[in-house]
């Protein structure tokens, strides 16, 4: 079997960057990334036959941990009927029903194949709906790599550090305007400016692509009086958070209702899918309802709904949000005492099973605190965890995530591992 080296250099021959999503290159934290042969539970087994904890999880679908036996078994069954029809299927009528029952602000769903299909027609109806053009979205945040969206974008975007990518014609990112999250002057002044010209604003609730940053008391609200005020849809990416920081997503935890919300990852179960939802009045007016125009080939695919049914069936686990938000605390309490013990300046933030860690002593709640802080010390952090066999996300601007399947014993050994590693960080 080839090495993670050899695999790379094969890889770096053929495929930009050695990878087909850029973050997985570990451009930012330094080094190769490690090839997976196999994934079960909390862990990941690279083609060396090393064994890593992940918090990273696929970048948030598998909330239930790896190779499930419960959506297995539902993707067993349901290719013994085919991959892919081309006509409606039953699952797609019983996936859009279960979204809606479980975020309430959804009347009507449409199933695409990503979080980027998703947030790029979210704002396209936007602006159908509206006639207006422009969008607003905020530093630090990222939703995918439609045009609109890269701009001041987070994730991988973020540590490429150029504003905009090239490719976005300037035309199209002039329309995109940004704001400081949780700032509430500078939302309320830029409403006031171009309120009348906005026809949507996109966030994430929970910013997970700059780290982990909850809103400020009172923030979501303020979006919402916003929009609200000035007849612009009010868009939650829920990408990363639905279905993760609460049953019925960030939006149930702050009790914030948004016009659309825009899903993906826990939905497919691992499989590729994503949606966008929300008011009936809106969502009726995309085609052939109505005549914004939206289609995908393989959107509603019965194996992808098999799986991402069977995780929703998984996580409607009376309790399974409490406990997963229980481990999590105790993940960042207990790296929370290590660093402190060994005088580091860190902090951590969480969401439910959402989590963030910085090389900082500061608490973060803006992009501009997030980009401040220690990212050297992160990149070793990472790499003494790694070499610890411990896997998080390969840059300091990536949210963590938890499963079910992080019991106590996986949070001790990651804990055991973090002490060696802020100490490898002092030095
Ligand atoms: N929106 C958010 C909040 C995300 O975190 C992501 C991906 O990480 C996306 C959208 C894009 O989703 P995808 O990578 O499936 O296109």
């Amino acid at each position: 079997m080839s090495s993670n080296h050899a695999l790379f250099q094969r890889a770096l021959e053929r495929i930009p960057g050695g990878v087909n999503s850029p973050v997985r290159a570990f451009r930012s934290v330094g080094g190769e990334p490690f090839f997976t042969a196999r994934a079960d539970g909390a862990c990941l087994w690279d083609v060396e036959g090393k064994r890593y904890i992940d918090y990273v999880g696929s970048w948030g679908p598998m909330i239930a941990g790896h190779n499930h036996p419960h959506v297995r078994a539902a993707v067993e069954r349901a290719i013994q009927n085919g991959l892919s029809f081309g006509t409606p299927c039953p699952a797609e009528v019983t996936m859009a029903e279960t979204i809606t029952r479980l975020i309430p602000s959804i009347d009507v769903v449409r199933m695409v194949n990503s979080g980027t299909e998703a947030t790029m027609s979210a704002i396209r109806l936007a602006r159908g709906h509206t006639g207006r053009a422009r969008i607003v979205k905020f530093e630090g945040c990222y939703h995918g790599h439609a045009d609109a969206f890269l701009v001041k974008a987070g994730s991988g975007a973020l540590t490429l550090g150029t504003p905009t990518s090239p490719g976005v014609p300037a035309a199209l990112a002039d329309l995109t305007l940004t704001l400081p999250f949780n700032d509430f002057e500078a939302a309320t002044a830029l409403f006031d400016a171009f309120g009348v010209e906005i026809a949507g604003l996109i966030v994430e609730p929970v910013p997970g692509n700059m780290n982990c940053i909850p809103p400020r008391e009172g923030y979501l609200q303020h979006l919402r009086a916003l929009c609200s005020r000035h007849g612009a849809l009010l868009i939650f990416d829920e990408v990363m958070t639905g279905f993760r920081v609460a049953l019925g997503g960030a939006q149930a935890h702050y009790g914030v209702t948004p016009d659309l919300t825009t899903l993906g990852k826990i939905i497919g179960g691992g499989m590729p899918v994503g949606a966008y939802g929300g008011r009936r009045e809106i969502m009726q007016q995309i085609a052939p309802a109505g005549p914004v125009y939206q289609a995908g080939t393989l959107s509603g695919n019965p194996v992808a709904m098999a799986a991402g049914l069977a995780m929703l069936e998984l996580i409607q686990q009376p309790g399974f949000h409490e406990e997963l938000a229980r481990r999590t605390r105790l993940l960042t309490d207990g790296l929370q005492a290590i660093a402190d013990g060994e005088g580091i300046a860190f902090s951590t933030q969480r969401v439910g099973a959402m989590f963030g860690l910085f090389f900082t002593a500061q608490k973060v709640e803006t992009y501009a605190q997030a980009t401040a802080t220690d990212t050297a010390a992160f990149n070793r952090f990472f790499q003494a965890m790694l070499e610890r066999g411990v896997f998080l996300a390969p840059s300091a601007y990536e949210a963590g995530f938890v499963s079910s399947a992080h019991d106590e014993q996986i949070i001790a050994e990651t804990l055991e591992a973090a002490r060696g590693a802020f100490r490898a960080v002092k030095n």
